[in-house]
């Protein structure tokens, strides 16, 4: 019997987590610029905590939950997503304070569960970079907030990229849209699929957000949301756009995008990646204003407004575009150690040369020397030393520069006294 991974999972092995850590170096710097701040919150929750967000006719709440029953009989949930949760935390502590900076902006990365159909970009735990903020309804935050998004993408080298708006507006344009859509589908009930046929009672919005074929053909005949935006929501939208054509950053309206999930208002964006190798999995980052879901988990009237990207999605638009990342680690010093006489020399000299804050690695296979030079090399060494019999005996150390070729015999009590003058001279 042996075992595999469950489906929709993947292990991220060495060679490939040097990425993963690349690609969040690289949002943790440039969010800390913006001023965010890191949370982790648990990889489980109360599974009230995300249908009452997400929005029980949304498909992550009612087909994709990895929920259950614990053993103290409490209904828990994996998270599907961090918002939700971060907004709980975010009552749960009060962070609303006076004595919190606003708006408050916190930054997270890890792991997220949806029991989907799994396909390439899409997996059951996949892993998402997001971030939220919590406080300022200035049509600014969005508008900073998804150039922080677009940054994130050009500072890994990404060219081909689209970033898609629109609004949901407020409670007022909601409902005047829903009686709308309402009208609209119900002309075409029977035609539609069986899932939008209940949609179309419980929450007609979640329509648009279907990926039926049959349905998609109604969907493009909608009425535009935009037509049935309150006073306020049209305000707001006017602003977005004004801002952004002021800034030269590039965007589509695009009246029919709704999200998967319900906490929504106002606006909302998707950044795509339009290689045709993605297929529908051609979103990378979607984010955008949900102002009601504070209140709605119990805390004081809040607006907010974030994104979240999947880390596997954007791997792979990473290699379709042929972007180079940072593979293993290069090692600035490898110990080469020939005959079980030179064991615990190769032991004090390796981790001296540590000791110093260098990289460094040895042999202790008690392979031949032949095959230590070849670990040195496809572990990038940059400086190989050598310790055989003769040496040791002499107190004496061969050491090497693989760059130029050169090659010293020095002193072991060189290497303990003073490894950096050793190789800054010979680097
Ligand atoms: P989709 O329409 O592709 O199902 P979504 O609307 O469910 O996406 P969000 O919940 O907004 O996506 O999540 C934000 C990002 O997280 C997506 O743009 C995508 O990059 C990533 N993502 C979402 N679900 C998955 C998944 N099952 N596997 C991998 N990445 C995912
Ligand atoms: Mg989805």
């Amino acid at each position: 019997m042996s075992y595999q991974r469950p489906k929709g999972t993947n292990d991220i092995l060495p060679g490939e987590s040097e990425k993963w850590q690349f690609i969040e170096e690289t949002a943790r710097v440039l969010f800390n610029d913006y001023q965010y701040h890191e949370i982790r919150t648990p990889a489980f929750e109360h599974y009230e905590v995300i249908s009452r967000s997400v929005g029980d006719t949304t498909d992550i709440v009612s087909k994709e939950m990895y929920d259950f029953y614990d053993k103290g009989g409490r209904h828990i949930t994996l998270r599907p997503e961090d918002t939700a949760p971060i907004v709980r935390a975010y009552v749960e502590h009060k962070l609303f304070g006076p004595e919190y900076s606003k708006p408050y902006k916190v930054f997270y990365i890890g792991p997220m569960f949806r029991y989907e159909r799994p396909q390439k970009g899409r997996l059951r735990q996949f892993h998402q970079i997001g971030v939220e903020a919590f406080g300022s309804d200035n049509p600014a935050t969005d508008v900073e907030t998804m150039i922080m998004a677009l940054e994130f993408f050009k500072q890994l080298g990404i060219q081909q990229l689209r970033l898609v708006i629109n609004t949901l507006g407020d409670k007022e344009t909601r409902e005047n849209y829903r009686q709308a859509l309402m009208n609209h589908f119900s002309a075409h009930e029977d035609e539609l699929s069986e899932d939008s046929q209940r949609r179309l009672h419980e929450n007609p919005l979640r329509i648009l957000d279907s990926k039926d074929k049959a349905d998609k053909k109604f969907v493009a005949e909608a009425p535009s949301i935009l037509d049935y935006l309150s006073e306020d929501a049209q305000s707001h939208f006017t602003q977005v756009t004004a801002m952004l054509d002021a800034l030269e950053v590039p965007y589509e309206v695009e009246p029919t995008m709704v999200r998967g999930l319900d906490y929504y208002t106002h606006t909302i964006f998707e950044i795509m990646n339009d290689n045709p190798k993605l297929g529908a999995q051609s979103t990378i980052c979607a984010g955008g204003r949900y102002d009601q879901l504070v209140e709605e988990l119990g805390g004081p009237d809040t607006p907010g407004f974030g994104f979240a990207m999947g880390i596997e999605r954007l791997l792979l638009v990473l290699e379709n575009e042929k972007v180079e990342l940072p593979a293993l680690h290069k090692l600035d010093a490898y110990v080469v150690n020939i005959g079980d006489f030179t064991n615990v020399e190769a032991l004090k000299v390796t981790q001296a040369i540590r000791a110093a804050g260098f990289s460094a690695d040895r042999d202790v296979m008690g392979r031949k020397a032949k095959a230590q030079f070849k670990s040195a090399d496809k572990e990038g060494a940059k400086l190989v030393l050598t310790l055989g019999e003769d040496e040791l005996n002499a107190g004496m150390i061969n050491v090497k520069s693989m760059a130029s070729g050169e090659e010293k015999r020095i002193a072991l009590t060189a290497i303990y006294n003073d490894f950096t003058q050793i190789f800054d001279e010979m680097i």
